[in-house]
């Protein structure tokens, strides 16, 4: 996925101008967007669509092969017709596993900036003004969010919280607990503060962000210890927060406590995104998942009966490491029993420097792409299929952004549905009641009940 520094609104002026291009994971969009708050602090403006800008922000996944050479091709891409081009800066998950070698390697490249350092962009620029290649891939004790501008709010209805960044679990295929470093929290003061500059702003739906969401811990006004069910329950005191999300969790970190939430805060959406990537133990085990094929349905089972209406989301990789015929199938049997609404899933690739990258028994590339094939068929049927009993259903829609077509409003549905409504007077930001007409594999059709509902 990628995401260009979204909506925010160019300023004319004679300053200088940026873009920040987020690929990846939703952390990365969200500090995709911190970057550009802190660019505007420092006096440049968001570019116009389509236009040059001066410094351009390449804020990179380093998840798999693929997201990682892409970096390589859009640095490319930025050399103008007349030969010059922007200051180029590269931040993110590539920044941190490469490094200088990304300088080295395109000599075009002013600023490589790590995850956890990006607050120290301006200075970096300013070096990089001066001649030098200015690198930081620092992971410094103190956290780069208290020396990042204060949040303003939102220019849209929905936004994005770090409360938890990096990963102690260790996954065998994966690059995250190098490229962002240990698990660390952020202090609940610090994420009460943020969340109520937002919804000043306007944002009436945020959705929590780690790499393991659920592993949030942290102490309230009180000092009580707290998990995330207990920060989302202090958030849901907010008024004019309308709605609650989290992602991504890990299975061995569904508390009790997070699991009665989805029963009992009515702002916590009836969404779960829970990451089981294979359904055969012997996987599970070399992929040091340290959950079961039976614990992971336990879960969803405990879930499914504090909220049945729960849509529930999850991650596949399929080819890991000895990963045979029979494992997969066991993997498209926890799909059939699971029944997700929506997921995704990947071909497992070869990581430089994770355990998985050298193990036995790697699987060929054409017997990857056959599963993967057999394993979306089989996801996008169930999809759809959730979509289809969604039809008929009142529900209510936030309404996220415009249509195609004329007077069209696309909003969100609880379940994380993308619905088109069509109806006057209707505005983004609106909360509407609406019912569900048609389902389609990735959008839905509704018209509304009545008028904005407060
Ligand atoms: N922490 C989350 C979890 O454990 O579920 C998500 C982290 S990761 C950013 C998102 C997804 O990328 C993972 O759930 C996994 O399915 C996929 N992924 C990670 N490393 C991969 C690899 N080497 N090859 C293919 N997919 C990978
Ligand atoms: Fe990666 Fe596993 Fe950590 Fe998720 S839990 S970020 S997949 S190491």
């Amino acid at each position: 996925m990628t995401f260009d520094s979204p909506a925010r609104k160019p300023v004319p002026g004679p300053g200088k101008t940026f873009r920040v291009k987020s690929f990846g994971c939703q952390m990365n969009v969200y500090d995709g967007e911190r970057m550009a708050e802190m660019l505007e602090a420092g006096g440049y403006a968001a570019a116009a669509e389509g236009a040059d800008a001066d410094l351009v922000v390449l804020n990179t996944c380093h998840i798999r092969e693929k997201a990682a050479e892409k970096v390589y091709s859009d640095i490319g891409r930025l050399k103008r017709e007349d030969g010059s081009r922007p200051t180029i800066a590269v931040a993110g998950c590539v920044a941190q596993a490469e490094g200088a070698e990304i300088a080295r390697r395109a000599p075009s490249v002013d600023v490589v900036v790590g995850p956890q350092a990006y607050h120290r962009l301006p200075d970096l620029i300013a070096r990089a003004q001066r001649g030098e290649k200015a690198i930081d891939l620092d992971m410094p004790l103190d956290s780069k969010f208290g020396a990042l501008p204060k949040r303003a709010g939102g220019q849209r209805p929905t936004a994005f919280l770090t409360v938890q960044e990096g990963c102690d679990k260790f996954c065998t295929y994966c690059v995250v607990p190098y490229t962002r470093g240990a698990e660390t929290s952020r202090p609940f003061a610090d994420l009460i503060a943020e969340a109520r500059a937002l919804v000043a702003g306007g944002v009436r739906e945020i959705t929590l962000l780690g790499q393991n969401v659920n592993a949030w811990d942290g102490e309230d006004e009180r000092g009580r210890a707290i998990g995330l069910d207990g920060l989302i329950r202090e958030l849901a005191k907010e008024d004019g927060l309308e709605r609650i999300r989290y992602t991504t969790s890990h299975p061995n970190d569904m508390t009790d406590g997070l699991i009665a939430a989805h029963g009992e805060v009515d702002k916590l959406m009836p969404f779960l995104h829970l990451p089981v990537q294979a359904g055969s133990d012997r996987i599970l085990a070399a992929m040091n998942r340290s959950h079961s094929v039976e614990s992971y349905l336990r879960v969803i089972e405990r879930v499914r009966a504090a909220r049945p209406d729960i849509a529930i989301s999850g991650d596949f990789i399929v080819g890991f490491p000895g990963e045979s015929e029979a494992d997969f199938e066991a993997t498209l049997a926890i799909v059939r029993s699971t029944q997700y609404a929506m997921a995704y899933s990947f071909k497992y690739s070869r990581r430089p420097g994770t355990p998985a990258a050298t193990m036995d028994g790697q699987v060929e590339e054409g017997v990857m792409n056959d599963r993967l094939q057999r394993l979306q068929a089989l996801l996008n049927e169930q999809q759809q299929a959730f979509n289809e009993r969604t039809v008929g259903r009142a529900t209510r829609l936030l309404l996220e952004r415009r249509g195609k077509h004329d007077g069209q409003l696309i909003g969100k549905s609880p379940w994380l549905q993308s619905v088109h409504v069509t109806a006057p007077g209707l505005a983004i930001g609106d909360m509407v009641e609406v019912r569900i007409t048609s389902a389609g594999p990735n959008s839905l059709g509704a018209e509304p009940l009545m008028e904005e509902v407060a």
